[in-house]
């Protein structure tokens, strides 16, 4: 019996992958008042033209969060950590 096969975990494997953490921008939307999120998303997902990714910084700012002008440009592509699957 020495060459018995492991068991396979893949399926475990699978169900334990840790969630990863959400970027910055994420993470301090959780941080601000659940009121201002909806007002927070309507400004991530208006053309950066109008609401430039700095305004939104500031918004952060008056609110205690410091969030990086990159981590709010990642996050708008969706190419963050909370983007995608
Ligand atoms: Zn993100």
């Amino acid at each position: 019996m020495a060459a018995q096969a492991s068991p396979d975990l893949t399926e475990f494997y699978k169900l334990s992958q840790p969630k990863k953490p959400p970027c910055r921008v994420g993470f301090a939307r959780g941080q601000v008042k659940a009121g201002d999120r909806p007002q927070l998303d309507a400004a991530l997902s208006t053309d950066q033209g109008i609401i430039t990714n700095s305004a939104i910084q500031q918004w952060f700012a008056t609110r205690k969060q410091e969030v990086s002008v990159s981590a709010i440009v990642s996050h708008r592509k969706a190419t963050c950590t909370c983007g995608g699957d």
